[in-house]
């Protein structure tokens, strides 16, 4: 007998409280009446100020010990989440089911030994099938792994969606679910527009261009291996009884009724990504001077975005976090630089925007209206993405959400 699988990832809003963890066990029976063998993967409990949040567990490093080794630091960190799989899967045996808790390196989770941001090798997933097949549910410890050498490692943020999705590649499971506090992915951060839409279907390219644009509801590691192994993804929550979003193929979208080909808008969702610094350099009348610009930050490791060149100058965007060192490197290369920071990037996601003339007007209307400064573009096929300062940021995404009519679509 084959057994079908269905991971679900319960993020750490998900498990904070006795009372949701047990809607959580209510999900995880659910899905065990309707015939699945259900693996669950939990994240630390709660965010920032928790008492076993990772957010709680890095301040404790960091104020007593300001240069605790990255390895020592993983070892720490990986509590957070072996609390909450102890603790989920006590709660699951309370309600009757046979259940058992995993760290990451128990349930076969190999890793490389880059500490901190640990990638995953492979899954030794014997002894999860093991108790698949006794009728257990398994809670593994999202976020973590161990090197070959048995050292505990963890996955960087958002290292437990990357859990659920690589056990859910190598259990060859039908589903996995990412159980997190929206009801599903909308057409726009919902914490930010309220009227807001669930998006019912999304196609993999469709989810991953949202998030690689900044959507965080799923990590972007986990979004690209469910997308590369073909492993269709539900966004849910614990309070809504809905269906959530779907992201598989699109004939599977079709054969769901989720999708109608004639459907296609040009914009279906507006995303977002804060803390980023806007560069401005002048470049005189230095020779090759883009070039120089450019291999000297390529040779300090940093990632540039929304590049802009003319004959004069260029423009280009980096994490807030090196502002100030970008600002330095290119100063002592005798440039002159402007930075403009705390900026946003909003990006209207779409399909062919190449072939919709007036995007791009309808774009600058709406900011131009609410009296938004839009500080540089930049585009593809399939997106259009501006650059705002922070303080704009959640305006011009309600702007824009309403100009392009997000709150009626479906
Ligand atoms: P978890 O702790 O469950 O992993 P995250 O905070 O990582 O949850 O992701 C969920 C959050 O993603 C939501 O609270 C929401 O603010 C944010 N988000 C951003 N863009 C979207 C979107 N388009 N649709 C739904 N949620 C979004
Ligand atoms: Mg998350």
């Amino acid at each position: 007998m084959t057994v079908k699988i269905v991971v679900q990832k319960f993020g750490g809003t998900s498990v904070n409280t006795r009372e949701l963890r047990e809607k959580a066990a209510l999900k995880v029976q659910e899905t065990q009446k309707e015939g699945f063998s259900p693996v669950v993967v939990v994240s630390a409990m709660g965010r920032k100020g928790a008492p076993y949040a990772t957010d709680t567990l890095i301040s404790l490093a960091r104020e007593e010990f300001s240069n605790l080794d990255p390895r020592d630091l993983d070892l720490l960190l990986s509590c957070g989440e072996i609390i909450s799989a102890v603790v989920m899967s006590q709660t699951l045996r309370r309600m009757g089911m046979k259940s058992v808790a995993f760290s990451g390196a128990q349930a076969g989770i190999i890793t490389d030994n880059h500490f901190g941001d640990a990638s995953i090798l492979r899954v030794e997933p014997d002894r999860i099938k093991k108790y698949l097949d006794k009728g257990y549910v398994v809670v593994v410890a999202g976020f973590q792994g161990a090197t070959e050498e048995g050292e505990i490692t963890t996955l960087g943020r958002g290292g437990s969606d990357t859990t659920a999705v690589v056990l859910g590649i190598y259990l060859q499971a039908d589903y996995v679910d990412i159980f997190t506090d929206v009801n599903g992915v909308f057409t726009a951060d919902p914490r930010i527009v309220p009227e807001a839409q669930i998006l019912q279907g999304l196609t993999y390219t469709e989810a991953a261009e949202m998030i690689q644009q900044g959507a965080k509801v799923i990590h972007h590691k986990a979004m690209n291996l469910a997308r590369e192994y073909r492993i269709p993804l539900r966004v849910r929550s614990l309070s809504d009884e809905g269906k959530g979003t779907l992201i598989c193929d699109i004939s599977t979208l079709t054969k769901e009724g989720l999708r109608i080909l004639s459907q296609e808008e040009p914009v279906y969702s507006i995303a977002y990504r804060r803390g980023l610094a806007q560069v401005r350099v002048n470049l005189g009348d230095s020779e090759n001077g883009e070039l120089k610009i450019f291999q000297s930050l390529a040779q300090e490791g940093i990632s540039i975005d929304l590049v802009s060149l003319f004959p004069e100058g260029t423009a280009f965007v980096v994490d807030e976090t090196v502002g100030s060192k970008v600002e330095e490197i290119l100063r002592r290369e005798g440039f002159e630089v402007n930075l403009t920071l705390p900026c946003a990037k909003v990006s209207l996601v779409g399909s062919d925007m190449a072939d919709r003339p007036g995007v791009v007007a309808q774009l600058v209307e709406a900011l131009k209206d609410a009296n938004i400064e839009i500080l540089q573009t930049g585009d593809s096929h399939i997106t259009i993405s501006c650059l705002v300062k922070s303080q704009d940021m959640e305006r011009a995404i309600q702007v824009l959400h309403h100009k392009f009519r997000l709150e009626k679509a479906c």
